[in-house]
């Protein structure tokens, strides 16, 4: 019977209903669990499978003979930039490798835009302390790790839809074109955080050739799951490419990462961009540090040796992903398809599962499941300054608990949908 759609209940139908789903709540929250859908970290048996990193290295010294344990090399060893650049299809020359997070480039980059600007413009901060903060473009739902670093450099921040196949180009280009102010986008382009969405060819290079009224705007383009595909392998055009024949070599900064890779903190991140944003960010670089972990860096090159191992060191992480994924989808269809109590989706790769519920029951479903022992990312986190005006989006991440403590949070997390969606309608509908 949940096939048929909630709201086509009769309201004693539909007082019935939620009754009996009180009742099984009650004997899940007797049974004191302690579980966690909230971030996207690798299980214990993913990170398992780059062990042999820890392992003694043979050897320290780089193929020109440099040793990785002193000092030296700002921008990374050369065989590290070679991997990643043969990997992600980037120029050698356009790349640095930093250190264990990207997060932490993508707050750099921002801060010295804001600090000293770029191509020669005005610094960003300038706007600010003149009381016109300069903005961002938000695609949401998105990750809300890039709305913090927005909100902590004085960033405002504009929320565009994300549909299926990218930002709503038509508002962007909007935007960009009619507002100097703004002078940035963030985008995950494949199997973004927390949708799944993958960016179709054409808003790649409607991104990479729109007209922007700030002659400095500037694209974060932050391909964390870029090699990281569950089920099918998605290919992304090359944005760089885009932006050369458009005529706009320094529109975009491009972050990776190994964080899902290998080791999360352990790993090894970088940035690549066009020259001249390259010369500025090395400049600022310079004075912030010597040099990255080559160490950690030579490790592993020394333990992928090619981009094809690392594409079949990310086959066997989908292995374990999958029916983590595959449980998430089915406990959903099982229990909310055809209720009208949400929708969600059904991603190819990456870490998240994004759902809606109905308007103004995400936060009440969240908490409702805290009080049942599981613990979800906050209602509303995916969202710029926390604030989804639906009170509708949920980020499932599937990939830290086993299989039955995530079929035990699926189901509390989808009778926790159908309590606040029942309850929701009886209310509004009923005026309970
Ligand atoms: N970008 C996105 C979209 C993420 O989901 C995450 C979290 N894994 C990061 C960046 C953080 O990456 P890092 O560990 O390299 O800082």
């Amino acid at each position: 019977d949940t096939m048929t759609p909630i709201n086509n209940y009769t309201q004693e139908e539909l007082t019935k209903e939620l009754q009996k789903a009180k009742e099984e709540y009650a004997s899940y929250q007797r049974q004191n669990l302690n579980l966690n859908l909230t971030r996207g970290k690798p299980s214990p048996s993913q990170l398992d499978l780059s062990n042999d990193l820890l392992k003694e290295m043979d050897g320290y010294l780089l193929e020109d003979g440099t040793d990785a344990r002193n000092y030296g090399i700002l921008d990374g060893i050369p065989e590290c930039k070679r991997l990643f650049a043969l990997l992600l299809g980037l120029k050698e020359e356009a790349l640095i490798i930093g250190g264990n997070s990207s997060l932490n480039l993508m707050f750099d980059t921002l801060s010295s835009l804001c600090l000293f600007g770029t191509g020669g413009e005005k610094p960003w901060i300038y706007y600010s302390l003149n009381g016109t903060p300069v903005k961002f473009l938000c695609p949401v739902p998105g990750y809300d790790r890039h709305f913090t670093c927005c909100e902590e450099l004085g960033i405002e921040m504009i929320p565009v839809p994300l549909l299926d196949d990218g930002p709503d180009m038509e508002q962007v280009k909007k935007l960009v074109k009619a507002d100097p102010l703004i002078k940035g986008i963030w985008c995950v382009p494949l199997h973004s955080n927390p949708s799944g969405v993958c960016y179709s060819n054409e808003v790649v290079s409607m991104l990479a050739s729109m007209e922007t009224a700030a002659p400095d705007f500037r694209i974060f383009w932050d391909n964390a799951y870029g090699v990281h595909h569950v089920y099918e392998e998605v290919s992304l055009k090359n944005i760089f490419e885009e932006c050369q024949v458009a005529g706009y070599p320094e529109r975009v900064y491009y972050f990776f990462s190994t964080s899902k890779i290998t080791f999360p903190g352990a790993g090894v991140a970088l940035v690549a961009s066009g020259p001249s944003n390259i010369a500025e960010l090395k400049k600022h670089m310079s004075a912030q540090t010597i040099g990255h972990d080559k160490v950690n860096q030579l490790r592993h090159v020394k333990y992928f040796k090619t981009p094809e191992n690392i594409r079949l060191h990310m086959g066997e992480l989908a292995k374990q992903l999958r029916p983590k994924f595959d449980l998430v989808e089915t406990w959903l269809d099982r229990e909310l398809r055809g209720t009208g109590l949400a929708d969600w989706t059904s991603p190819k790769g990456g870490y998240f599962v994004s759902v809606n519920t109905l308007p103004h029951c995400a936060r009440r479903t969240v908490q409702l499941a805290k009080e049942a022992g599981v613990v979800l990312t906050k209602a509303g986190a995916t969202y710029p300054y926390g604030k989804d005006e639906a009170d509708s989006n949920i980020r499932i991440a599937p990939s830290y608990p086993n299989l039955d403590e995530l079929e035990t949070a699926m189901k509390i997390f989808t009778l926790c949908v159908k309590i606040a969606g029942m309850e929701n309608i009886l209310e509004t509908k009923y005026n309970h």
